[in-house]
């Protein structure tokens, strides 16, 4: 099952609540994995012994351009519609961070001096103090797109046993993936303080896709409350939670744990 948590605000608010999850699931008992889609990992996680260890490659179709027998044509590079292919004189580049891995360059060149090969793009690291705490390293240039969370997140499905529950760390701001985490994922936990951004998202998704979970930071559930969002979570939200959270402890205040523990049960994983 993925769980992915979703914030519209930035900042720790979602991050913090999808760590002490975590930590509350595997207090449970449950099956549950951490699988950050970015080399951040929250505080929490991080210990003065921890290193990481390569877990997996994350490999990717892309092009690769041989002088053998090429023409210098450019109908390769005209037949690629996303500025991935470069001529400089007699060379071609493919740029792995724009291509999408549709072969159009493969099929134009009737030369056969363009071959579809593996090529690693980045890898999955796994924490050496929890083995059930996973992050994704890109290369520097590569840019994160749909291809990437959906290769990614599916693969781990594969890997991990299959009543796995995989909570997905997503850096808020990539509002172009919503639609993807959302298609990916069985549950999703969204994290705001935005009544519009979570009516326009709670309106707009077909709700056969995944379960959406509202949490709220509490000082504007009176807002959803108005709204009739009366089924939301409202997430505790003090200056010593934010110290917790970003010094790296799991978050003390009571009434913070209680509604975790709601959330735990309402995930019914
Ligand atoms: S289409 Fe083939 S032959 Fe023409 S430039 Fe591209 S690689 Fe060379
Ligand atoms: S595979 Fe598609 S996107 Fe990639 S370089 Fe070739 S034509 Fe461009």
């Amino acid at each position: 099952m993925i769980i992915t948590g979703i914030g519209s605000n930035g900042g720790i608010g979602v991050t913090t609540l999808m760590a002490n999850l975590f930590i509350k699931l595997s207090e449970l008992g449950k099956d549950v994995y951490w699988l950050s889609l970015s080399n951040l990992v929250p505080p929490v996680f991080f210990k003065k012994e921890l290193a990481w260890l390569e877990y997996d490659a994350v490999l990717r179709e892309v092009p690769l351009w041989t002088k053998n027998n090429c023409k210098f044509c450019d109908t390769c590079l005209k037949a690629c519609n996303c500025g991935a292919m470069a001529r400089y004189g007699e060379f071609y580049v493919i740029y792995s961070e724009l291509c999408i891995s549709c072969s159009a360059c493969v099929y134009a060149c009737k030369k056969n001096s363009i071959q579809l090969s593996n090529k690693r793009i980045g890898f999955i690291e796994q924490s050496n103090l929890n083995h059930r705490i996973f992050r994704v390293n890109l290369n520097q240039r590569e840019i994160f797109s749909s291809w990437h969370c959906q290769t990614i997140i599916e693969n781990m499905q594969k890997k991990l046993p299959k009543h796995a529950v995989i909570l997905i760390g997503f850096p808020s701001g990539f509002r172009e993936l919503w639609a993807d985490l959302i298609q990916l994922s069985d549950k999703i936990i969204f994290y705001t303080n935005d009544i519009y951004t979570w009516e326009m998202l709670y309106k707009s998704i077909s709700h056969d896709q995944a379960d959406m979970i509202l949490a709220v930071n509490s000082d504007y559930y009176d807002l959803f409350i108005e709204r009739g969002y009366s089924f939301g979570f409202a997430i505790p939200h003090t200056k010593e939670i934010s110290i917790e959270a970003i010094q790296g402890y799991a978050v003390s205040d009571e009434a913070y744990q209680q509604v975790v523990k709601e959330l735990a049960y309402t995930l019914n994983v």
